[in-house]
């Protein structure tokens, strides 16, 4: 398997990025890799310095997380505002449904806050591989990209069709 070698820019160890040939995923299999935190193009593991944290780049493919854009996330932030309010939805239609007709409201408002905070927090590293997933599906990652990501390039030289 070839490596790269001379390639300059961000974090990555870039003696072990893979050149291999790119074999695309199904979106079936990104969105697995992607609630399993794991990149969704590849598979590998270590995305995340932190749990808020993401790596510039996979350590594995050296697919760059933001694919070279500065607002990139705005996917991610999108899917954690839908993935709070869906279990929100279900959580306190659920607690009505069986409490009914004595539902505590009281309870269910904090119950409601509290889930909101907590959703917001525990559903963010999701959202960010989730929408990279998404992306990958709707705009897939190719050879000349991907070489793009390892050499470190800006958007401004870039001449990739699909960005
Ligand atoms: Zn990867």
């Amino acid at each position: 398997m070839p490596h790269l070698t001379a390639a300059r820019g961000l974090g990555a160890d870039r003696d072990t990025l893979s050149l291999a040939p790119l074999v695309r995923a199904t979106p079936t299999q990104l969105l697995g890799r992607a609630l399993l935190l794991r990149c969704p193009h590849c598979g590998g593991r270590g995305l995340f310095a932190s749990f808020f944290t993401l790596k510039q780049q996979c350590p594995t493919c050296g697919l760059r997380i933001e694919r070279g854009e500065s607002d990139y996330f705005v996917g991610a932030y999108l899917f954690n505002l839908i993935a709070v309010e869906l279990i929100l939805f279900f959580v306190v239609c659920g607690m009505v449904f069986v409490t009914w007709p004595d539902v505590p409201w009281d309870a269910l408002t904090y119950i409601a806050g509290a889930l909101m905070l907590a959703g917001c927090v525990l559903c963010y590293p999701f959202a960010k591989t989730t929408w990279l997933a998404v992306d990958l599906a709707l705009r897939p990652l190719t050879p000349e990209e991907l070489r793009w990501h390892h050499e470190g390039g800006d958007l401004g030289d870039r001449e990739l069709p699909q960005l």
